[in-house]
C-alpha cells in the first residue's frame, strides 16, 4: 500500500465524549431520581436525548465514526462490571429485601436494574458501596471491581447494543467502546473476605469467553468495528501480565464471529507491551502520541510499524485544554503513514476529561479563549487534521493560518511570558528551598516559641461550610448582599470557629477557611495567570462535577491572599492559629496546567508565589504555617522511571514555598490518602516541621510505615475518620493513639483528625473534637 492511498483513506474520529451535557443534565436527572424527584423512564430519555445530541454534534462536525457505549450514568467500569456479571452478592441482595417504592426492580430496559446499578456505586443503608479510586493519573474515579476465586462471570450486552442501535437509526457509522478484559482485571482488587494476594488476572480465561459473547452480539447488531481500551498497559507490567495481555487478544482475534478489532491504549507510551499489542491477530491500534506518550512515535517506528492494520493516531490531547499546533500534528501523521495500513485521526483518549466547549465561556478574554480547546474544539481538530492528512494542507490553509496565528498570539502573550516572574524563577539557588537551620534545632525554637503539651491537638484546617456559608457566597456572586456583608458573615463564623476550638481545649486553632469555595480554587481566583471558567466541569466521579481553574500564564500574585483572615482569627486568641494554604504540586494537581513549558517550571513559580504568602504570614505573626499537598502521590507519572525527576522538581517546589521562615515558625504539612509507601522519602525530603496524614482508616497503618523509615520529624496520623459521619468514642481514639504511640515517641506524636472537616456537620465535629482533646489528655496524664 502507498502511502497516498493510506491518505485518501483518513477518517476522524474521538475516543469518547463527555456524558454530562451542555448544562450537567445528566448529572441533575441522576440526582433527581436519587431524590425521587424523576422516574426511571424520566432518567432513561434524558440519557437517551443526551447521547443522540452528542452523536448528531458529532457527526456534523464531521466524526466519521462516532463512539457508543462510552456513556454512564455512573461510570464506565462500573458499567463493565455489570457488562460480565460480576455484580456482588451484597448488591443484589441489598435492593432485592428493600421495598420502598423508590427501589423496586426494573425488569425492563437495561440488563441491570438500575437501583442495583446505583447500590454498587453508592451504598445503601445497609450495604457498602465498591471502592472508588482515581482513574490513572487523571482527576476521574471509577470504581473498583471486586473479584475472587468464586467470581462467575455471565455477559449482559444490553447496553452496549441499545447504544449501538440507537447510533445506527441514526444513520451514523458507530464504534461501541469496550474496556479491555486485561485492563478490567487489571484494575480490579480481591472482594472483601478473598485473601489479599488473589490476582483478579487468574480470572482472565474464565472472562474472555463473556467478552468473546458480547462481542458477537455487537457484531449481530451491526458493529463492524469494537473498540477494547487497554489503558493499564501503560503502566509498567510483569512478562506475566504482557504475556496474560497476548494470549487475551490471540483468543479474541481468532474468534470468527466478532466484529474488527481496535486496541486503544492512553496516557502513556505502551513500551514494552507496545510488539505485544502489534503482533496480536487484531485489526487496528489507537496509540496516544501527546505528552508523556510521544515517545509511541519512535517506539513504533523502531518495532516495523503496524504493517496491515489501521492506525488511530491519537494526535489532539485529550487531557489538556489547549489547542492544537497543526503542524505539529501533520508532521506526526505524516510518519505514521509509512507505518500502518491506514491512519485515522483522533483524540489522544476519550474527551471526557476536558469540558464541553469554549464557546460558552463569555468572561474569558476572547483572543485567549482562541488558545483554548475542550472536548468540541478538540473534535473540530481531529476532522481539520483527517482533512489535511487526506487532501494535503491545501485543503485546510485557512485554518492552518488561523492556528498559527492563535500559536504565535499565545507564545507572544505577556500572560505566558512575564519577564519579572521569569528572572525571579531563574535566580532561585539551592539555599533558597532549604530553610536556615537544620531539624532538630528548629524543633527546640519551635518547642521554646510556642510552648504546646505533649501529644499536642489540633485539626487539618476546614470546619464545617454550612448552607448560610454557600447562601451567603451566592448572594455574594448574585449582588443581593455587598462585599461588606459578606465579610461581616465570615467574621462572624470565624469567631465562632475560635470560640469553639477554645472551649473545646485544641491546642493549635485554626480560622476554618470559611471564605474558601475550594482549596485550590480560592488561590487560583486571587493569582495573576490562572483563568476560571464558567462552565468548564469535567466529571470526577458520579454526579460530581469539578471545574478546575485554568494555569495559563506565569504565575504571580498581585497582594496577600490569607494574611487577613488568619490574623483576624490570631487576634481573637492568645492560642497559635495556624495559618493555612494549599501546596504547588496540589495547585498544578487539581488545575488544567500549561503545555508549553515544563510543570517543573510552572511549579517553580506557584512556588514563589506561596513563598510570599508564606513570608507574609510569618510577618504578620503566624508562628504556624501549614502547606497542604493532598496531591502529592496522585501526580505521581504512571511508569515508575518518571517518578524520581517528578518527586525531585515537586519536593523542591515545597521546599521553595517554606524555605524562607524562620527556624522558631513551625511548618506543617497534611496528606489524605493511606498508602505512603512509595513517596516516604518524598516525604522527608519536604523537610516539613510536621506532617498530618490520613491514619484512622487504615488503623495506623501509616505510623509504623514511616517509624520503620526512619522518619524523623513530628507526625500527626489522623484519628478521626472524616470520611464518615460516625463520631468516634474517646476510647477508639485513644486505642489509635496508643497504636500510634507503639511507633511514634511522644515527643513527636500529635492529635487530629484525618482530613479537614467542611463535609461534615457541626454536631458530629463539635463531639468528636470534645473526644479527640479528652483522649490526648488522658493518655498525657499516662505519659
Ligand atoms: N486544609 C484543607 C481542609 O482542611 C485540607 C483539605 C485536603 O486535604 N483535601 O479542608
Ligand atoms: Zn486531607
Amino acid at each position: 500500500m502507498t502511502s497516498t492511498s493510506a491518505a485518501a483513506a483518513a477518517r476522524a474520529t474521538v475516543l469518547g465524549y463527555p456524558r454530562q451535557g451542555p448544562h450537567r443534565e445528566l448529572k441533575k436527572a441522576v440526582e433527581g431520581y436519587w431524590k425521587g424527584h424523576v422516574s426511571a423512564d424520566a432518567l432513561e430519555s434524558t440519557a437517551a436525548a443526551l447521547r443522540r445530541a452528542t452523536w448528531q454534534q458529532l457527526a456534523e462536525a464531521g466524526v466519521h465514526e462516532v463512539p457508543t457505549g462510552d456513556f454512564s450514568y455512573y461510570d464506565h467500569v462500573l458499567d463493565t462490571t455489570v457488562m460480565v456479571g460480576a455484580i456482588p452478592a451484597r448488591h443484589r441482595a441489598a435492593v432485592a429485601a428493600d421495598r420502598s417504592p423508590s427501589s423496586q426492580l426494573r425488569p425492563r430496559g437495561r440488563g441491570c436494574p438500575i437501583d442495583v446499578y446505583f447500590a454498587m456505586a453508592r451504598g445503601t443503608q445497609d450495604v457498602a458501596p465498591l471502592e472508588m479510586t482515581k482513574w490513572f493519573d487523571t482527576n476521574y474515579h471509577y470504581l473498583v471491581p471486586e473479584l475472587g476465586p468464586d467470581t462467575v462471570f455471565a455477559a449482559d450486552s444490553v447496553k452496549q447494543v441499545t447504544e449501538l442501535r440507537e447510533a445506527l437509526a441514526l444513520g451514523l457509522a458507530a464504534r461501541p467502546v469496550l474496556l479491555g478484559p486485561v485492563s478490567y482485571l487489571l484494575l480490579a482488587k480481591p472482594a472483601p473476605g478473598v485473601a489479599a494476594g488473589f490476582d483478579p488476572l487468574t480470572l482472565l480465561d474464565r472472562l474472555l469467553p463473556v467478552y468473546a459473547e458480547v462481542l458477537a452480539d455487537l457484531r449481530a447488531a451491526g458493529a463492524r468495528w469494537v473498540q477494547l481500551d487497554e489503558p493499564a498497559l501503560v503502566q509498567d507490567r510483569s512478562p506475566a501480565e504482557l504475556d496474560a495481555a497476548a494470549r487475551a487478544y490471540r483468543g479474541l482475534g481468532a474468534l470468527t464471529d466478532r466484529p474488527q478489532l481496535l486496541l486503544a491504549s492512553y496516557f502513556d507510551r505502551l513500551g514494552e507491551a507496545l510488539p505485544v499489542l502489534a503482533k496480536a491477530p487484531v485489526e487496528g491500534l489507537a496509540l496516544d502520541f501527546t505528552g508523556a506518550a510521544a515517545g509511541n512515535l519512535a517506539d513504533l517506528a523502531a518495532a516495523g510499524g503496524l504493517p496491515g492494520k489501521r492506525l488511530v493516531a491519537g494526535v489532539v490531547d485529550g487531557r489538556n485544554v489547549w489547542l492544537n499546533d497543526f503542524e505539529k500534528s501533520l508532521a506526526t501523521l505524516g510518519t505514521l503513514l509509512g507505518l500502518a495500513e491506514r491512519v485515522d485521526v483522533s483524540s489522544s483518549c476519550s474527551l471526557l476529561h476536558v469540558p464541553l466547549d469554549v464557546g460558552m465561556e463569555r468572561e474569558i478574554d476572547p483572543q485567549i479563549a482562541r488558545w483554548l480547546a475542550f472536548a468540541r474544539q478538540k473534535t473540530a481538530e481531529v476532522v481539520t487534521l483527517a482533512r489535511g492528512l487526506s487532501r494535503g494542507t491545501g485543503a485546510i490553509a485557512a485554518e492552518l493560518a488561523a492556528n498559527r496565528a492563535d500559536l504565535a498570539s499565545r507564545s507572544g502573550s505577556q500572560l505566558t511570558h512575564d519577564p519579572a516572574v521569569r528572572a525571579r524563577a531563574a535566580a532561585v539557588i539551592g539555599a533558597d528551598g532549604r530553610r536556615s537551620a537544620p531539624y532538630a534545632e528548629r524543633a527546640a525554637a519551635q518547642r521554646a516559641h510556642l510552648g504546646l503539651p505533649l501529644l499536642p491537638t489540633t485539626t487539618i484546617g476546614s470546619f464545617p461550610q454550612t448552607d448560610q456559608l454557600r447562601a451567603a457566597r451566592a448572594a455574594l456572586r448574585a449582588g443581593r448582599i455587598d462585599a461588606a456583608a459578606y465579610d461581616e458573615r465570615i467574621a462572624a463564623e470565624i469567631c465562632e470557629v475560635l470560640a469553639f476550638q477554645e472551649k473545646a481545649g485544641l491546642d493549635v486553632l485554626v480560622h476554618g477557611e470559611p471564605e474558601r469555595n475550594d482549596m485550590v480554587q480560592y488561590f487560583a481566583e486571587q493569582l495573576t495567570g490562572y483563568l476560571a471558567t464558567q462552565h468548564g466541569w469535567v466529571q470526577s466521579y458520579g454526579t460530581r462535577c469539578v471545574r478546575p481553574p485554568i494555569l495559563a500564564g506565569d504565575i504571580s500574585r498581585p497582594e496577600p491572599m490569607t494574611v487577613r483572615w488568619t490574623q483576624y482569627a490570631q487576634s481573637l486568641t492568645d492560642r497559635p492559629v495556624k495559618g493555612m494554604l494549599t501546596g504547588p504540586v496540589t495547585m498544578l494537581a487539581w488545575s488544567f496546567v500549561r503545555d508549553d513549558q515544563p510543570l517543573a517550571d510552572t511549579a517553580r513559580q506557584v512556588a514563589l508565589a506561596l513563598r510570599d504568602e508564606v513570608n507574609d504570614l510569618e510577618a504578620g505573626g503566624s508562628s504556624v504555617i501549614q502547606v497542604d499537598e493532598p496531591a502529592l502521590r496522585e501526580t505521581l507519572p504512571l511508569r515508575r522511571a518518571g517518578h524520581a525527576e517528578y518527586l525531585a522538581w515537586a519536593t523542591e517546589a515545597f521546599r521553595l514555598t517554606t524555605g524562607g521562615v524562620r527556624p522558631d515558625t513551625q511548618i506543617h504539612t497534611h496528606m489524605c490518602y493511606a498508602e505512603f509507601g512509595d513517596i516516604l522519602r518524598a516525604i522527608d525530603d519536604l523537610d516539613a516541621d510536621v506532617i498530618s496524614l490520613e491514619a484512622a482508616r487504615s488503623h495506623m497503618q501509616v505510623a509504623g510505615e514511616l517509624a520503620t523509615a526512619g522518619y524523623p520529624r513530628e507526625v500527626g496520623p489522623g484519628v478521626y475518620d472524616i470520611h464518615s459521619p460516625r463520631v468516634p468514642g474517646t476510647h477508639e481514639a485513644t486505642a489509635l493513639l496508643r497504636k500510634a504511640l507503639e511507633a511514634i515517641p511522644a515527643e513527636r506524636l500529635w492529635v487530629n483528625p484525618d482530613c479537614g472537616l467542611k463535609t461534615r456537620g457541626w454536631p458530629e465535629v463539635r463531639t468528636a473534637l470534645e473526644n479527640l482533646v479528652a483522649a490526648a489528655r488522658g493518655l498525657r496524664g499516662e505519659l
